[in-house]
């Protein structure tokens, strides 16, 4: 069901496009801004990261080089305000980048998708003026963020989050463990999220905005992961970390709802990621099954090498339709949170499964690292885990069809 503004404003779109006679544009149309920006994304991706995603995969660490670049394309500040040294673009064209940086490496497009649609976006949706002029143009132009919500305890039910905060004058100060925050060895600046009101349950959890350098807080531990090697996830220990009143984001007690709406829209970006990963595995398909030959000709000539790539493309474009959809809810401000569940769900399934695929059309090859469809599947796993498992967005697609 929508209701409230939401619908106010899809029937005044509705009255718009019937007095226009126009019909809507397809979904798959990219205006003429966004087709540029894909583009630059496209050949960025391609000339600059696609050298180095194996490497960097062995290595597990992120070139600070491309990081610089993709800071400079503007990549890192999609949709941060131009007055604050951004782009000044919307949430479509940080979803585009995402799904473009993917299909040639998804460590780079989970970077920019944690930055701007986790990151960048609670900061211009729910800081004060003082903290988007202190960390807007900073994360805008060189500092990198992280969303620290998970912990050991606490991953699925990630509101049974153990931090506290406690205020001693001017300050909170903050102590526990935060796990698997993405981003975190680059990161200057920590969205974390602790209880400063225990008693009241959920209704305590805050959003603080913790700097790298604050007393008390260390980055710890990195981890040896199968996929997305290449982005860094790592532990955060708080002990007794001092943070200033003026850095909680919002109110105290508005962080369960910050954390849940940002995800409700981040979610969608990872949708994204995994459709831009498996429109690279079939591409690297392709390329393969029209080259390499087998009783005298292309396995692309067979009609069940064939099919294989015909069902890949349909997953693909329908994983597509359904990340373009959810992002064009998300930026025309309509309800959009079962349909970004049900994008992430479905484009991670369609990832994994084309992917898997796309190694067994490589034949015995596909199985080495002398070929990119190894790592794309191993980097695949990840989309059903997290931002919310595939359970949780089911869960969330059911509560919305059953009432
Ligand atoms: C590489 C990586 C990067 C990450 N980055 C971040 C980050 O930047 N910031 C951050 O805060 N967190 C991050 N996470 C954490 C991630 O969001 C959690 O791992 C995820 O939410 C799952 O939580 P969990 O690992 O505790 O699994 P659990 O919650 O323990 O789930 C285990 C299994 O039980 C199932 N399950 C749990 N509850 C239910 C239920 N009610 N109904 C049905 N099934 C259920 C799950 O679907 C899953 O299959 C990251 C994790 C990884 C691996």
């Amino acid at each position: 069901m929508r209701a409230g503004p939401a619908m106010d404003r899809l029937e005044t779109m509705q009255n718009t496009a019937e007095k226009s006679s126009a019909p809507a544009p397809p979904l798959t149309v990219l205006g003429e801004e966004e087709r540029m920006f894909q583009d630059t994304v496209r050949r960025f991706a391609r000339e600059r990261i696609a050298p180095y995603a194996r490497e960097m995969d062995t290595a597990a660490v992120f070139r600070k080089d491309l990081l610089r670049e993709m800071f400079e394309l503007g990549l890192m500040g999609i949709e941060i305000p131009e007055e604050y040294g951004g782009q000044g673009g919307n949430f479509f064209q940080a979803v585009l980048a995402v799904e473009t940086l993917a299909a040639v490496d998804p460590s780079a497009a989970v970077i920019v998708d944690v930055q701007n649609t986790i990151a960048n976006n609670v900061i211009i949706r729910w800081g004060n003026d003082d903290q988007k002029g202190r960390y807007l143009p900073k994360l805008a132009s060189d500092v990198v963020a992280s969303f620290a919500l998970s912990e050991a305890g606490s991953g699925s039910d990630a509101f049974a989050l153990a931090t506290r905060a406690i205020r001693r004058g001017e300050d909170y100060y903050l102590t526990g463990r935060k796990l698997w925050i993405t981003n975190a060895a680059e990161a200057g600046l920590f969205l974390l999220f602790a209880n400063a009101n225990p008693e009241a349950g959920h209704r305590g959890i805050t959003c603080f905005l913790v700097e790298r350098e604050f007393p008390g807080f260390q980055v710890g531990r990195k981890e040896d992961k199968l996929g997305i090697r290449a982005s860094s996830t790592c532990e955060l220990i708080l002990d007794d970390c001092r943070v200033p009143v003026n850095n909680v984001l919002g109110e105290i007690g508005k962080g369960y709802k910050i954390a849940i709406e940002t995800l409700n829209e981040g979610r969608i970006a990872i949708g994204a990621q995994m459709t831009g990963l498996a429109q690279g595995a079939l591409d690297h398909a392709i390329a393969y099954a029209k080259q390499r030959q087998q009783f005298g000709k292309t396995i692309a000539e067979f009609q069940g090498v064939q099919f294989e790539l015909a069902q890949m493309a349909t997953e693909v474009e329908a994983a597509r339709l359904l990340v373009y959809n959810a992002a064009r809810l998300r930026d025309s401000g309509l309800a959009f949170v079962t349909e970004a569940a049900m994008a992430k769900y479905f484009a991670s399934q369609v990832a994994e499964d084309t992917a898997s695929r796309a190694v067994e059309i490589f034949g015995g090859v596909g199985f080495t690292k002398d070929y990119p469809v190894e790592k794309l599947y191993r980097d695949a796993k990840i989309g059903r885990i997290y931002e919310g498992t595939s359970n949780m967005q089911k869960l969330t697609i059911a509560k919305q069809i059953l009432g």
